[in-house]
């Protein structure tokens, strides 16, 4: 169930117990540094303020490990989320205490309160059931919008639920699953999957689960250099995963000509020595240097491929893009995919990391959905039931 299930007097006057995911990065001076993920909480705070709801906000943030730790506080996202919303944010410094419910009892209609890091709790992690009845008493219904944290069973995401009904998906909760829930359910073909990053050993489930759906498997990324030993291919200085080689080479056969590798690779003797790049076929990586890059022609067959797509998703940059010129292939996807999505193709991009290339390339706007979850939407693409997702109720009839 959403927000829009919830008939007017289960909101109106009622306090909204709203889980977000805030977990942003800090600037050195402790402010707030990219706020992508406050920005994208906004919606379902401003439904929920328009409904007559009181928000009571709860969120974890870094790894505190259960216990208080000044860095982590809460504090300088309750500034920023003030900033952005243009109205008073109250910060409460405590989050299962008796001070933190007066505070929910207090607040009116359309006011906002943020509760400290809910990692501050041993029990938050352990989904303990006596921290989620504490939790419940924070609100009188549930609102789960943290899609990024929605793959850990915790108390503030699964436990409450149980607590505290009803419980529902926020605004951005609901369209994280609508996207890729349709592009699992009922893709538009050719269904392309785009995969690159540093770590197969990551992203093997993800590409077993997908390689039955999909139309084309593009891969980029170190994890490239896997497939090549398996190969049989020289991969000189590159990052091979040893242990995932036999892996690579099932999933080789496996796959047929659905799996695209890369034809050519950008080489250089370290990662810093960009100025000595240079393209070679991909049975040429010399003994002393890695590929950090796929090369243009494999960056234009995996672009060409991505043009006439239907549906893609992508996860995991095809290179160091970090470090021009290595960024080229990673840019290359990424035009692509605008491309396509202009042509009416549904463009999903998950991971943290193939996010941050697509805001540096200026395409955001230009793709149908980037993911606020790297590790959840892994999981859910692997098939998996997201405890956060299972614990909101199910839509009736
Ligand atoms: P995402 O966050 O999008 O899921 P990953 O975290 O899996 O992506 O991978 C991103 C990292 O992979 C980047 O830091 C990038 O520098 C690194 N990477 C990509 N290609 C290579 C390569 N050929 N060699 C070493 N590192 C690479
Ligand atoms: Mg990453």
């Amino acid at each position: 169930m959403t927000i829009a299930d919830l008939p007017d007097e289960a909101v109106r006057g009622r306090r909204a117990l709203l889980r977000v995911d805030f977990n942003v990065p800090l600037n050195e001076d402790g402010s707030v540094g990219d706020d992508t993920r406050i920005r994208a909480a906004l919606p379902t705070i401003q439904l929920l303020r328009d409904r007559g709801a009181a928000v009571v906000i709860l969120s974890h943030f870094g790894r505190p490990k259960g216990k208080q730790v000044a860095e982590y506080s809460l504090q300088p996202v309750a500034r920023r989320l003030q900033e952005l919303l243009g109205e008073k944010v109250t910060f409460v410094e405590s989050t299962d205490s008796d001070e933190a419910i007066k505070a929910t009892h207090k607040a009116g209609p359309g006011s906002v309160i943020l509760l400290e890091n809910t990692r501050f709790l041993p029990g938050e992690e352990e989904n303990d059931e006596s921290l989620a009845r504490q939790f419940a008493l924070l609100g009188d219904f549930y609102v789960n919008d943290a899609f990024g944290a929605a793959h850990r069973a915790h108390a503030s995401t699964a436990g409450v639920a149980a607590e505290l009904k009803p419980a529902v998906a926020g605004l951005l909760m609901q369209r994280e699953l609508e996207y890729l829930g349709n592009a699992l359910a009922n893709p538009r073909r050719p269904f392309v999957a785009v995969l690159g990053g540093a770590k197969i050993s990551g992203k093997i489930d993800v590409i077993s689960a997908l390689l039955p759906r999909v139309d084309r498997m593009l891969i980029g990324g170190a994890m490239a250099c896997t497939f090549f030993r398996a190969m049989g291919l020289e991969t000189g200085k590159s990052l091979v995963e040893g242990d995932r080689v036999d892996m690579a080479r099932e999933l080789l056969s496996e796959a047929g000509d659905k799996l695209v590798l890369p034809v050519d690779a950008r080489v250089a003797p370290g990662m810093d020595a960009g100025n000595s790049a240079r393209v070679v076929a991909r049975d040429a990586i010399p003994a002393d240097e890695a590929m950090f890059d796929i090369g243009p022609e494999s960056a234009r067959a995996h672009a060409g491929i991505l043009r006439e797509a239907g549906t893609v998703i992508w996860n995991g940059p095809m290179g160091v893009f970090e470090k021009p010129p290595f960024d080229f292939g990673t840019l290359e996807v990424a035009r692509a995919l605008a491309a396509a999505t202009s042509q009416g193709a549904t463009t999903i991009v998950g991971g943290g990391d193939s996010a941050a290339a697509v805001a540096e390339a200026g395409l955001e706007d230009e793709v149908s959905h980037v993911s606020t979850g790297g590790g959840a939407s892994l999981e859910f693409l692997e098939g998996r039931t997201l405890p956060g997702v299972a614990a909101l109720d199910a839509r009736k009839g």
